[in-house]
Parts: C-alpha cells; sequence; structure tokens
C-alpha cells in the first residue's frame, strides 16, 4: 500500500511571524504515526527558516521551484544543492502557475526534474489540463504530453523516486474541484502511462490531486485507488484545515 503524502504549497504568502504560527500549529498537532506525511513548501525566502522550525519534527520541507542550473550567472534562480542546503527533500516542477505566469515549457520542466533528481531531490511533476482542453475532450493527450516530456528526456526510470501531481489548471483556487471519479480517472491513465516504462516504479509512484483540496473533500479524494494524497494551495495556510486534510481518514 502507498503511503499518503499531504504537500501545502503556500505560493508566495506570508511571512515570518505568519510562518512561526502556521509552523508551531502543525507540528503540534501532526500525527506522523497516520496515513499521510506532511511537506510544507514555503516560498524560496523562508526555506531556511522554516527549515529550523521544523528541525526534529517529521514534516518534511519542499520548494516550490528550482533551477535546472546549478550555479552561476542566474539571477534570482536558486539551484538544487542551494535547497538541499537549506534541507528540502521535495521541489514543486512544472506548477501550472509557473507554466503559464513564466512561461516554463514541458522541455524546460524536464531539465529542472532531471537536476533535481540527479542531485536527490525528490521532484513533485505538476501536469495537468485548462478548461478548454476538459470542454475539448483533450485532458488525457496535454496530461500525456507533460509526462512524456519527462520520459524522453531521462526515459524509463524518470519516475522512480519522484512524485506526480495531478492539478487541472481549472481547480486550482477557484473552489472547484474534479469529482474524485474524474481525478481518478486521470490518475489511473498517469499510471498507464508510466508503467509503460517501468511497472515497478508505476505501483509505487505517489500521485497527487490538486485543485481546491480541503478538509471537506479530502476524504473522498484519497479514498479512491490511484490518488495518494493532495497537493494543497490555500487550504494548506490554516493550520486547522491542513491537519484535518492530512489526517483524512480514508484507507
Ligand atoms: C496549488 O496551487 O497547487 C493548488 C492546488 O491550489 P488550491 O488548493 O488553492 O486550489
Amino acid at each position: 500500500m502507498r503511503r499518503l503524502l499531504v504537500a501545502g504549497n503556500w505560493k508566495m504568502n506570508g511571512s515570518k511571524e505568519q510562518a512561526k504560527q502556521l509552523v508551531s500549529a502543525l507540528v503540534q498537532g501532526f500525527d506522523a504515526s497516520g496515513q499521510a506525511d506532511m511537506a510544507l513548501c514555503p516560498s524560496a525566502p523562508y526555506l531556511g527558516y522554516v527549515s529550523g522550525l521544523l528541525e526534529g519534527s517529521a514534516i518534511q520541507l519542499g520548494s516550490q521551484n528550482s533551477s535546472e542550473h546549478s550555479a552561476g550567472a542566474y539571477t534570482g534562480e536558486t539551484s538544487v544543492s542551494m535547497l538541499m542546503d537549506l534541507g528540502c527533500r521535495y521541489a514543486i516542477l512544472g506548477h501550472s502557475e509557473r507554466r503559464t505566469l513564466f512561461a516554463e515549457g514541458s522541455e524546460q520542466v524536464a531539465a529542472k526534474f532531471e537536476v533535481a533528481k540527479a542531485a536527490g531531490l525528490i521532484p513533485i511533476l505538476c501536469v495537468g489540463e485548462a478548461l478548454a482542453e476538459r470542454e475539448a475532450g483533450e485532458t488525457l493527450k496535454v496530461v500525456s504530453a507533460q509526462i512524456s516530456a519527462v520520459l524522453e528526456r531521462m526515459g524509463s526510470q524518470a519516475f522512480v523516486d519522484a512524485v506526480i501531481a495531478y492539478e487541472p489548471i481549472w481547480a486550482i483556487g477557484t473552489g472547484k474541484t474534479a469529482t474524485p471519479e474524474q481525478a481518478q480517472d486521470v490518475h489511473a491513465a498517469i499510471r498507464a502511462q508510466v508503467a509503460e516504462a517501468d511497472a515497478e516504479a508505476a505501483a509505487k509512484l505517489q500521485i497527487l490531486y490538486g485543485g481546491s483540496v480541503n478538509a471537506g473533500n479530502a476524504e473522498a479524494l484519497f479514498a479512491m485507488r490511484d490518488i495518494d494524497g493532495g497537493l494543497v494551495g490555500g487550504a494548506s495556510l490554516k493550520a486547522d484545515d491542513f491537519l484535518a486534510i492530512c489526517q483524512a481518514n480514508c484507507r
């Protein structure tokens, strides 16, 4: 049985004070013997601070992005070695906000994925379709192309020790959630695609759902066969909601 992972994407929100209060409530309330691991992904300037707050707890740290370059003249970028130095275990890559607002294409995302993995960071590869693509019946085509970019670059072992997050863009930050059945259909297709390359990696692969996950819908989503937790934006900024999502009793 795959363990659940619930990762909180704080996006560009918060302050030191808010981080301190939120992390302190999460450290106090998180039950590591439950069904889910928890990871927090604050924005880059707070990674070191949050890392210190998490010391001695079972909660993991992740970044919201990482550079495809290892070092040098890349103003404003953060390398994977810096992230690991700060205690990161995960890196969210290819989030739809990076793809749409910062023009990251699938090839660039695949390059970031390769560099992160080579350094020992666990990439959380985000994939997902826009509303118009869903309405045009293109969901699986879009998602499959995003995954193929990584498989083509890295070969069949690409998703060993990696995580995929299926995040339909129309459900992110909108309060609209894919139904558990809609999400399950896409998750099953993702697992089947990875299984064509490596059946063992596919069986072990954690595939998270993201898109307006909250304390009220987490249980039904996480109960689906191929949904192994969530990537959570808005609700990860509220300790009670995020703890309730992590402790959803679904398996
Ligand atoms: C996200 O940004 O990855 C996300 C899923 O956001 P929200 O939970 O707010 O929809």
